[in-house]
């Protein structure tokens, strides 16, 4: 498959499977490409047809969990205000923040180097320092922020099977501050 389409309780890393899609369900379809020998990655969370407003509100908050990490992506600070900003927003949302799974660099590798941690870790000491391209892309739970993983030892779910949202860009850090490389009409960076 070439794209993950996340429904509902999944948080990330779903397969695209047959199963037809129903009012009321959100869907987060994470899309990267490979171009020019640099890889890209961003995702989104959209509303299937009329959605309850608890889901809505779900949905919404995961946008502002995004952009307050963006707004919080400084060239020196380190990586643990980026964790700290998200989780604040999503604490006073009333939603807990995936830790399993994290953003991470990226660039001519899609996965390798550093981690991106979108919850508050005080020991996190290494600085966004210019030059680094890196993904943000926290999960927002309604329920408790652990994951579970399907049969297929793939799909992550909330282990309370309660919603999860996810929005994300990959960010570029210059000296002046940080280059949101996906921007999309679908996810507005503030
Ligand atoms: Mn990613």
């Amino acid at each position: 498959k070439s794209i993950c389409t996340s429904v509902n309780e999944v948080i990330c890393h779903g397969i695209p499977d047959s199963r037809p899609l129903a009012e009321g369900d959100t869907v987060n379809v994470d899309v990267t490409v490979f171009t020019e020998g640099m890889h890209g990655d961003c995702s989104a969370t959209v509303c299937v047809g009329g959605v309850n407003p608890v889901a809505r509100r779900l949905v919404e908050g995961s946008l502002r969990c995004l952009q307050a990490g963006i707004a919080a992506a400084t060239p020196g600070w380190p990586f643990s205000e980026l964790g700290r900003a998200i989780e604040s927003v999503a604490t006073e949302l009333g939603y807990s923040v995936v830790r399993q799974y994290v953003g991470h660099s990226i660039g001519d590798q899609m996965h390798t180097g550093f981690q991106v941690l979108h919850h508050y870790s005080p020991s996190e000491s290494s600085r966004m320092e210019p030059g680094m391209a890196f993904t943000i892309e926290p999960m927002i739970n309604a329920g408790t922020f652990r994951a579970a993983a399907w049969d297929d030892g793939w799909t992550a779910v909330t282990a309370d099977l309660a919603r999860s949202a996810q929005f994300e860009h990959t960010v570029l850090m210059t000296e002046h501050g940080v280059e949101v490389l996906t921007a999309n009409a679908l996810v507005p960076a503030s």
